[in-house]
Formats: structure tokens, C-alpha cells, sequence
């Protein structure tokens, strides 16, 4: 459904762990340019009004145009690779993002500045390294939520929300990170309402 978007109250930028996102019941298919990295990738950046509902496919006319954005394709490539099937060069992905989400926030951000401003959040918060250096590491081994929650607030400054998925025999594991971000995409700044969902009290950190 299309909705039009008088104004939104913040943003959630969204990482997500690639071998949370292989390894359960879908599955998932390396994109064409080849298997990511062993990191966190991009999954969105998504306007959010603060009693949590969000908008939503905001500008239809507005479609994604690929040579806008010419410049960052190969980081995009990197930061942002879609892990969904069919393998894919990461257009579809970031159409689909583009199109939902961030046709929400074009009086904020056009085309070009939504992925540019994306890419720079992911390098403000380097996940990865926030994790390992305080032990959490991708290792197939078991972590406790405030210790996931810790190392990321730690690092970042923010208190992040964690989504868990389940694996192929049914653990919970270390599938999204959310941070919240103001409406220029600068800064990080505290949610002002967090999304929803569980985690077990013992959380898998899955190799990749
Ligand atoms: P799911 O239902 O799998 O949690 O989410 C499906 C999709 O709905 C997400 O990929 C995202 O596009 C959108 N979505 C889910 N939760 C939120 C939310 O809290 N805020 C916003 N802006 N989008 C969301
Ligand atoms: P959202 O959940 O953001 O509304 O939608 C995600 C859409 O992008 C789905 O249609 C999904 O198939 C597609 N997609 C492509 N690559 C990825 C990926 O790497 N991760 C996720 N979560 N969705 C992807
Ligand atoms: P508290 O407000 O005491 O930190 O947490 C209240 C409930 O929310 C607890 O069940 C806790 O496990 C859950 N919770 C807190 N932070 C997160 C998070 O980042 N992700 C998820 N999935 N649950 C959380």
C-alpha cells in the first residue's frame, strides 16, 4: 500500500548478521560479486514515527535509478549485499529499500544522499569490532543478551535493540541490530520507542 509521508520522527538503521540470515529455515544465496565478508551488512535505513508505526512506499513515482548512485555501487556492493534468492547484483535489494523506505525521508535525503548517508552510519558503527572486542565473536558459541546489548552501547554511545532469528534446529541467534538515528541522518540518538520481538535467554553468535 502506498502511503504519503507528511513527516517522520526518526530513523532506524538496521545491520544484520549474514550467518543469522544463511543458516536458518530459508536459507539464503551469495550475491552475484561473491560471498560478503565475514561482517555485519546494511539492512535498511527506515523513517519511524515515535509511537512506532512507519510509512511507507511514500513517493511511487520516485523509483530507483541506479545511475544516481553510480559512485557508491562497489561500496554498496560491500556494505549492503543481499543475501535473499536468487543471487542478485544488489539492485533489487536496494530498489526494494529505496522504494519503501527511503522514498519516506526524500525531503530529507534525495537518492543519492539516502545510500551515501547509509554507508556512512555503517562506518560509525562498526558492529563487528564493538562485539569482538569485548569477546562476542562469531563463533557458533552462546552470549547473553546484556553482553551483546553492553559491547554495541559501549562503542556506539546508544543503546542498540537486538532481533533475534532462530536457526535450522531452532536456536536463537544474533539476526538484526537496530540503532536509532535523527531525520538528517547524522547522529545516533536513543530510540524514542523500541520494535518488538524476543530473544532466548542464551543467544548464538553464528560463524559466517
Ligand atoms: P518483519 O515483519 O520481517 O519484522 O519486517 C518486514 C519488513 O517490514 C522490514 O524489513 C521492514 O521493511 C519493515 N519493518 C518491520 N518493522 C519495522 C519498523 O519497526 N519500522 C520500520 N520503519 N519498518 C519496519
Ligand atoms: P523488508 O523486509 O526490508 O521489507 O524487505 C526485504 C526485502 O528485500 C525482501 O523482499 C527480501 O527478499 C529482499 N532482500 C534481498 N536481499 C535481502 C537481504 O540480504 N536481507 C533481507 N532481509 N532482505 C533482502
Ligand atoms: P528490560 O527493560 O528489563 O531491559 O527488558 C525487558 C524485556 O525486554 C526483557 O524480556 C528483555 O529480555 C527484553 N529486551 C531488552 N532489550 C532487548 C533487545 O534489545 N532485544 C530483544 N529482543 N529483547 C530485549
Amino acid at each position: 500500500a502506498s502511503q504519503k509521508s507528511q513527516d517522520f520522527d526518526f530513523f532506524y538503521f538496521v545491520q544484520q548478521w549474514p550467518g543469522s540470515y544463511c543458516d536458518s529455515k530459508k536459507s539464503c544465496c551469495y550475491p552475484t560479486s561473491g560471498k560478503p565478508a565475514a561482517d555485519f551488512g546494511i539492512h535498511g535505513l527506515w523513517p519511524n514515527y515515535k509511537d512506532g508505526s512507519y510509512p511507507s512506499n511514500c513517493d511511487p513515482s520516485n523509483t530507483f535509478d541506479p545511475s544516481q548512485i553510480s559512485d557508491l555501487t562497489s561500496s554498496l556492493q560491500t556494505n549492503w549485499p543481499t543475501l535473499a534468492c536468487p543471487s542478485g547484483d544488489g539492485i533489487a535489494f536496494w530498489t526494494h529499500e529505496w522504494e519503501k523506505h527511503g522514498t519516506c525521508s526524500e525531503s530529507n535525503l534525495k537518492q543519492h544522499d539516502y545510500f551515501e548517508t547509509t554507508l556512512n552510519l555503517k562506518q560509525k558503527a562498526n558492529l563487528l569490532k564493538a562485539l569482538t572486542s569485548a569477546g562476542v565473536q562469531p563463533d557458533g558459541g552462546s552470549y547473553s543478551l546484556s553482553n551483546i546489548k553492553g559491547a554495541i552501547q559501549n562503542a556506539v554511545g546508544f543503546a542498540p535493540f537486538i532481533e533475534c532469528n532462530v536457526d535450522s534446529s531452532g536456536n536463537s541467534q544474533l539476526y538484526q541490530v537496530y540503532l536509532c538515528v535523527d531525520t538528517s541522518g547524522a547522529d545516533f540518538i536513543d530510540c524514542p520507542v523500541f520494535p518488538h520481538g524476543k530473544c532466548g535467554s542464551e543467544i548464538e553468535f553464528p560463524t559466517f
